[in-house]
């Protein structure tokens, strides 16, 4: 997770709209210079993938959707969703790959905290919050894993959660029914391995050595392909090149809080100014010039 600065609400009353925006202004100012972070624009995305319906209705579409392409995927055996399944896989067991943080574990209590504290991602209080295995399913995740697993296919869980937290993260996931094998090794994280980076392709080339992968399903493009952290431009190239993927092997889920796509607005440059940051998503929205 990543995410961007924030800045703390103005205390009182403004009656005038333009003293308002002025003080607005000021304070900002005064904050960065302080070296404190400025307004996190989540509140409405935060609000969005915890509290309404039509978040909901999303990913349990999203995983009806999943079940049917699952039983696409056993019925043909030259299926598969993984770049690295190399050859001769045909006749190997068939497994699903998921990513795990609002993919399968809804965060949202984290994030909450941030938009409502003036906060901003850090690994110092993002671990803490791991370590509380209080995070949420997502839902449709746990019926459509129910569903796989009582076909016989192998789900795997491949996240950038650090390796430190596999305890925890196992626990929260057992503790809300998901099932993470105890046969083998099914939650592999960044790091649990030398090579095994934040890019997700060699953890995915483990899981091919043994299985035919389905499906990929994550909220992130990098949970679908490496060597994410590109221009905007570059990654509407990499959407369109995979096109014959999406909603077929690849399942993506809406994640309007964090990820890849918002780093590549500012250049990845996490630790601009939020103000900066938040002219440059201006700069490349394109927007409507009313007429003079
Ligand atoms: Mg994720």
């Amino acid at each position: 997770m990543k995410s961007t600065n924030s800045r703390r609400p103005l205390g009182g009353l403004c009656l005038v709209l333009a003293g308002c925006l002025l003080a607005a202004s000021a304070q900002v100012q005064a904050q960065e210079m302080a070296g404190k972070p400025a307004a996190n624009d989540g509140t409405n995305a935060t609000y969005w993938m915890q509290n309404s319906v039509e978040y909901k209705a999303n990913t349990e579409a999203l995983y009806a959707l999943a079940k049917l392409r699952l039983n696409q995927a056993i019925a043909d055996q030259g299926w598969t969703a993984a770049m690295e399944q190399g050859s001769n896989y045909e006749k190997k067991p068939v497994a699903v790959i998921l990513d795990v943080d609002e993919t399968v574990l809804d965060n949202s209590l984290y994030q909450a905290w941030i938009v409502e504290n003036g906060q901003y991602y850090s690994s110092k209080t993002w671990a803490p919050f791991v370590h509380t295995e209080t995070s949420r399913a997502i839902p449709g995740s746990l019926d459509f894993i129910n569903y796989a697993t009582a076909r016989g296919v192998a789900v795997f869980y491949v996240s950038n959660r650090k390796a430190p937290e596999e305890a925890p993260t196992r626990g929260n996931l057992k503790k809300l029914g998901y099932p993470i094998g105890d046969e083998e090794d099914r939650v592999l994280l960044r790091g649990e391995k030398e090579e095994w980076g934040s890019d997700k392709g060699t953890r995915r080339a483990v899981v091919a050595e043994k299985y035919r992968i389905a499906l990929l399903i994550g909220d992130n493009l990098g949970d679908f392909l490496d060597d994410v952290d590109v221009s905007p431009a570059e990654r509407q190239k990499l959407f369109q090149d995979n096109a014959a993927h999406w909603g077929r092997d690849w399942i993506m889920l809406p994640n309007p809080s964090y990820g890849s796509w918002e780093g590549a607005s500012f250049g990845f440059n996490w630790g601009a100014p939020a103000e900066e940051k938040r002219q440059m998503k201006f700069d490349i929205m394109d927007d409507w010039k009313p007429a003079e």
